[in-house]
């Protein structure tokens, strides 16, 4: 048996950044990963992802380059060549994980971790044992159990695509489903997207859902609301047949779902340490990402609650900070979190849509604007702009912003700084507008 004083077990998001402070504040930390270091975020989750996204953005770039008096001759992509150059870019960031953890004295385990107590787990019919011990396994997609389904792929298969799919369905109304439908769409796949509500993104602001879908479906993408798939079949061309619970049927190459994720905690032996995960696998905490076991904490995506990577870091860096810098108020706050959609265009968005603020709140105000960014002022392609700002009280406090359009990927950050500082709506009035931006008007908003 070995004894650590703090173990990961998980080396993606937060398993590694809780471990990597946790060693720097002194203590001895293990990590244990089944599989690549970096986990979802690097290997199948946000770094490919943005890289196919900048992809698509060229594409579109190509396509918008008359506009500005270039003759663009045939232009040629070759999806197997993009994807090699990412598969390195990512072998490249697999090691670099690798190397941070070595420099920062973290010990690495490789294989599946599962618990044999409160304070031991089991990886390979090896011992380990801290007295803190912090889960950080993720999640992985969840596909539905119909005919057919395998004869699909989930977001990790899309990142295993060798070549692109011509027409393409994708199952899902999330922002992977978007994601990668815009994605394909942009470099050129016929993509349909086959969505079981009325609603692209439903927990979002309408107007981003609404804006994104009118312009999706503009970019030719064929949007399908109100459906269920519900058989998948294989012809004997090699195309796939997809039938509809509202008995339409869909010929495409490949099928993509993005109906969701489950949490990883089913090989953990959650019991042997005397804990239980909910159906959806999720293990609860409190704010200080205690589990009902004392000394075992669940970081991330496994604790269902905002799912994404600087999330999960944070919450790891504070319980470092409190397990091993004596700092015993250090929590992560999970209250206005920024965040980017990667569709085309772009979402930003922080802080309470206007209708949750206004079951909130009485006393709402909003602000909007509409317009098309200069860029596209002399494009064919004119995609709009569109900006809500959502401000509650006497004082106008903003509790909400909400950009779609181009360049609102880059434009939020800074902005979440001012809604989680409370700034009030006359302090963007107060701030100087930068010109000729799109981002200025979010400062001109009357
Ligand atoms: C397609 C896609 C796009 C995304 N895009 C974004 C984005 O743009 N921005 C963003 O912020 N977030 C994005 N996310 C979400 C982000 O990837 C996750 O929120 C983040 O990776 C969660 O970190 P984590 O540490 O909780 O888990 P993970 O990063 O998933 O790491 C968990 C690790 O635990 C390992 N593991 C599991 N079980 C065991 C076990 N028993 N023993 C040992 N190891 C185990 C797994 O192999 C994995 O490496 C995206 C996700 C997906 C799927």
């Amino acid at each position: 048996m070995k004894n650590y004083d703090y173990i990961a077990i998980g080396g993606g998001s937060g398993g590694v950044a809780t471990a990597r402070r946790a060693a720097e504040y002194g203590a001895r930390a293990l990590v244990v990963e089944a599989a690549r270091l970096g986990g979802t975020c690097v290997n199948v989750g946000c770094v490919p992802k943005k890289v196919m996204w900048y992809a698509s953005n060229i594409a579109q770039a190509m396509r918008d380059a008359p506009g500005y008096g270039f003759g663009v001759g045939e232009v040629r992509f070759d999806w197997s060549t993009l994807k090699a150059r990412r598969d390195a870019y990512i072998a490249r960031l697999n090691g670099i994980y690798g190397g941070m953890l070595e420099k920062a004295g973290v010990d690495v385990v490789r294989g599946f971790a599962r618990f044999v107590d409160a304070h031991t787990i089991e990886v390979n019919g090896e011992r380990f044992s801290a007295p803190h011990i912090v889960i950080a396994t993720g999640g992985r997609p969840l596909v539905p159990d119909i005919p057919g389904a395998e004869l699909g792929i989930d977001s990790d298969g899309f990142f295993a695509l060798e070549e692109q799919p011509r027409r393409v369905a994708v199952v899902g109304a999330g922002y992977i489903a978007v994601e990668l439908a815009g994605v394909f769409n942009g470099l050129g796949s016929e993509v349909s997207m086959l969505v079981r509500g009325p609603h692209l993104l439903r927990p979002f602001d309408a107007m981003l859902r609404d804006e994104l879908m009118a312009q999706m479906q503009e970019d030719g993408v064929k949007l399908h609301f109100g459906t269920q798939v519900r058989s998948v079949a294989r012809q004997a061309d090699g195309a796939l047949r997809v039938e509809c619970d509202d008995g339409s049927t869909l010929e495409v190459d490949a099928l993509v779902w993005a109906t969701g994720r489950r949490a990883n905690t089913d090989r953990l032996d959650l019991a042997a340490a005397g804990l239980a995960a909910d159906d959806k696998g999720v293990i609860s905490t409190d704010a200080f990402q205690n589990t009902a076991v004392p000394g075992i904490y669940a970081i991330g995506d496994i604790t269902g609650r905002a799912e994404l990577t600087p999330v999960a870091i944070a919450a790891g860096r504070r319980l470092a900070a409190r397990l091993f810098l004596d700092r015993p108020d250090s929590k992560l706050d999970y209250d206005s979190i920024p965040t980017v959609i990667f569709s085309h265009p772009p979402i930003g968005t922080v802080g309470l849509s206007e209708d949750e603020a206004r079951r909130r709140h009485a006393d709402v105000r909003v602000y909007r604007t509409r317009f098309t960014g200069m860029y596209h002022a002399l494009t064919e392609h004119r995609p709009k702009t569109s900006m809500k700002l959502v401000c509650v009280g006497a004082d106008e406090r903003i509790v909400g912003a909400h950009v779609i359009g181009e360049g609102a990927d880059e434009m939020l950050q800074g902005f979440a700084v001012a809604v989680k500082m409370g700034a009030r709506k006359a302090d963007f009035d107060d701030t100087i507008a930068i010109h000729p931006t799109s981002a200025e008007e979010f400062v001109t908003l009357r």
